[in-house]
């Protein structure tokens, strides 16, 4: 078991791996010997990010291209970044987005010849907010802005009802699940954006947002997604 889910006061301490409890690189809270054992996606198509075992497109995109421009997902969903996607997303743990957010940003900011002018989270509706408290996307979302200098738009996008949770859902049911679930707020003063979400399966939802900013006049959408689940 990862030692910060026996340990969660030491999450607190900044010089700390919230990972192993040891020392962590200095300004981060994670140390070398976790940070290389990370489960980072090395090949995937370069359209919907799909892992490969060489980077080039993916049958499905070579049959139909989604609405986004691509798709960067850094980390497989699993191990210790599942472990911490969980613990951000179902127990507070603020310092694991904190975290998250500085991965996805040194390995966005790295390799990103063209930068999209904001980054917008994937909305919860607002019920489910009040529920949860925060937005665990928008909470990455923060590091990754200041990480970056990349200004966060909350507004955009809104979420119209709570849909049900994806995780049980096959691909079809997620994509009925999300059909029209979003509504772009004003007309877009964006021509380039990038969608940021946490955990990516069959897209259904990223492909619908990026549907409604498309429609809404943003010319490009990207997507930034921290973990990347292998389609069901
Ligand atoms: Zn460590
Ligand atoms: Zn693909």
């Amino acid at each position: 078991m990862c030692f910060f889910l026996t340990h969660p006061l030491r999450a607190i301490n900044c010089f700390e791996c919230l990972l192993c409890g040891g020392m962590a690189t200095y300004g981060t809270t994670i140390c070398e010997p976790c940070k290389r054992e990370l489960p980072r996606i090395h090949h995937a198509c370069p359209t919907c990010a799909q892992p490969l075992a060489v980077s080039l497109s993916c049958p499905a995109c070579q049959r139909h291209l989604p609405p986004f421009y691509n798709c960067r997902a850094i980390f497989h969903y699993q191990g210790v970044i599942r472990h911490l996607i969980h613990r951000l997303k179902y127990h507070n743990d603020l310092a694991a987005a904190k975290l998250l957010g500085r991965l996805m940003a040194d390995a966005l900011g790295s390799h990103h010849p063209e930068m999209p002018e904001c980054l917008v989270p994937v909305p919860l509706h607002p019920a489910r907010l009040r529920q949860r408290g925060y937005n665990q996307v928008v909470e990455m979302g923060r590091a990754i802005s200041h990480e970056l200098n990349l200004p966060m738009e909350l507004k955009l996008v809104h979420r119209l009802w709570p849909t049900e949770s994806q995780q049980k859902l096959s691909a079809v049911a997620r994509r009925l699940n999300v059909r029209d679930a979003f509504r772009a707020r004003n007309k877009p003063q964006y021509h380039h954006i990038a969608l940021l979400d946490d955990v990516m399966t069959t897209g259904a939802t990223a492909t619908e947002l990026a549907h409604c900013l498309r429609k809404a006049g943003v010319r490009r959408v990207e997507l930034w997604v921290c973990a990347r689940a292998t389609n069901p």
